[in-house]
C-alpha cells in the first residue's frame, strides 16, 4: 500500500469485521474530523443553517437546497482537456492534510465530504486513480449499501452527470430521509410493475416529471445481473458503447436490495449555459434526479419554481420513447 494511503486510515473495514459497523465508524470519523478539520467543522455547521423551499409540481413534489458550499462542484470545469491538467481531488496525496479516511476492503477510501449536503456524507473514492465507470464497480455498490445499512443511500453519478471527478472513480454515501423520491416510490399509483425476472422486479415511476426505474430484489447478484442488462439496453437503444447517461441510487433495507436508476440525455440543462440574467448554476446528479434539487447561488434559489424546475427535468432527463425503447429491448 502507498505510504500516502497508509498515512491518512483511521480505520479499516473489510466487511467481515465485527468490531464496529461502518456506520458507527463513518459516524467516528466525521466527528473526529469535526474536532480537528476547522473548514469542515464549519461546512456541515452551515448545513443547520440552509435554506429550504419546497415546490409542489403536478402530483410531486421536489425540494430546493440553497448550498453555497457547492459551488465548486456545480461549477466545476467539466472540459476533458482542463480534466487532464489538474490535479486530481480524490487521489490520496492531493487530499486536504487535515483528512483522514476509513480504508474500506483495500479497495476504497471513505471520506467526509468537504461540501455537505447531508449531515452525515460521505465520498467513497477508489484508491487508484481510475476513470469513473460503473462497469465491474457494481458489486462494490451493493456491498456500500449493505455495509453502510439501512439508512443510508449509495449513489453513483455517471461520468458526464454529475460527477465533479470523471476521471476518478467514486461513490457518495449520505443519510436517508431527506430525498422526495422516498416518497414518490413508496405510492403504489406512481410505481408500475413493467417485468421481472428471477426474484427481481423491476418498475418504472409515473406521475414524477422525470424517467426513473427502480429494481428490487432481495438477492444482490440477480439484481445486479437485472441491471447490467438494463445498462446494455440503454446502450443499445442509443446505439452507444460508453457507458450510458445516468445516476444510480441503491438502498439495501429490510433484506430488499432497492436501486433506483435515472436515465439521463443531457447533464447540464441550457439554461446552465446562459451568459445573462437567466442563467441556473444547476448542475444535476442523482441527489438532485431524486428530488433535492442543489443551488449554490440565492438569486437562482429564489427565482427557480415550478415550471423551470419541470422543464430543466424534461431536458436533461430521458424522455417516455426512451424508456419505453429500454424496457422492450430488455
Ligand atoms: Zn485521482
Amino acid at each position: 500500500m502507498k505510504p500516502d494511503i497508509q498515512r491518512k486510515i483511521f480505520a479499516c473495514f473489510d466487511g467481515n469485521s465485527k468490531a464496529a459497523s461502518l456506520e458507527g465508524l463513518a459516524l467516528e470519523l466525521l466527528s473526529r474530523q469535526k474536532n480537528t478539520w476547522r473548514n469542515l467543522s464549519e461546512s456541515y455547521s452551515a448545513l443547520d443553517n440552509v435554506s429550504v423551499r419546497d415546490l409542489h409540481c403536478d402530483g410531486y413534489s421536489i425540494k430546493l437546497q440553497l448550498n453555497h458550499g457547492r459551488i465548486l462542484s456545480s461549477a466545476a470545469n467539466l472540459d476533458l482537456k482542463f480534466i487532464e491538467k489538474r490535479s486530481c481531488f480524490l487521489c490520496v496525496e492531493h487530499l486536504p492534510e487535515e483528512q483522514s479516511a476509513i480504508l474500506y476492503g483495500n479497495e476504497f477510501l471513505i471520506l467526509c465530504n468537504p461540501a455537505p449536503i447531508f449531515p452525515q456524507h460521505y465520498t467513497i473514492a477508489s484508491v487508484r486513480h481510475e476513470p469513473q465507470f460503473i462497469e465491474g464497480s457494481l458489486a462494490a455498490m451493493f456491498a456500500l449499501a449493505k455495509d453502510f445499512g439501512a439508512r443510508f443511500h449509495v449513489i453513483y453519478n455517471g461520468p458526464c452527470c454529475g460527477a465533479s471527478a470523471p476521471d476518478h472513480l467514486h461513490f457518495q454515501a449520505f443519510l436517508a430521509g431527506e430525498l422526495p423520491i422516498e416518497n414518490d416510490i413508496r405510492d403504489e399509483r406512481k410505481r408500475i410493475l413493467v417485468k421481472s425476472h428471477k426474484g427481481v422486479f423491476l418498475y418504472k415511476m409515473e406521475g414524477v416529471g422525470r424517467a426513473v426505474l427502480l429494481l428490487e430484489g432481495n438477492d444482490w447478484r440477480q439484481v445486479e445481473a437485472y441491471l447490467s442488462r438494463i445498462i446494455n439496453a440503454i446502450k443499445r437503444s442509443l446505439n452507444v458503447s460508453d457507458e450510458p447517461m445516468m445516476n444510480l441510487l441503491c438502498t439495501f433495507h429490510e433484506d430488499i436490495w432497492h436501486v433506483m436508476l435515472f436515465p439521463r440525455r443531457k447533464h447540464r440543462p441550457d439554461v446552465y449555459f446562459r451568459t445573462d440574467a437567466e442563467k441556473m448554476l444547476i448542475s444535476p446528479g442523482a441527489i438532485d434526479m431524486a428530488g433535492l434539487v442543489i443551488t449554490p447561488l440565492e438569486k437562482n434559489f429564489t427565482r427557480l419554481d415550478v415550471s423551470l424546475i419541470k422543464e430543466i427535468f424534461r431536458e436533461v432527463s430521458s424522455d417516455e420513447g426512451m424508456v419505453a425503447g429500454i424496457i422492450e429491448g430488455l
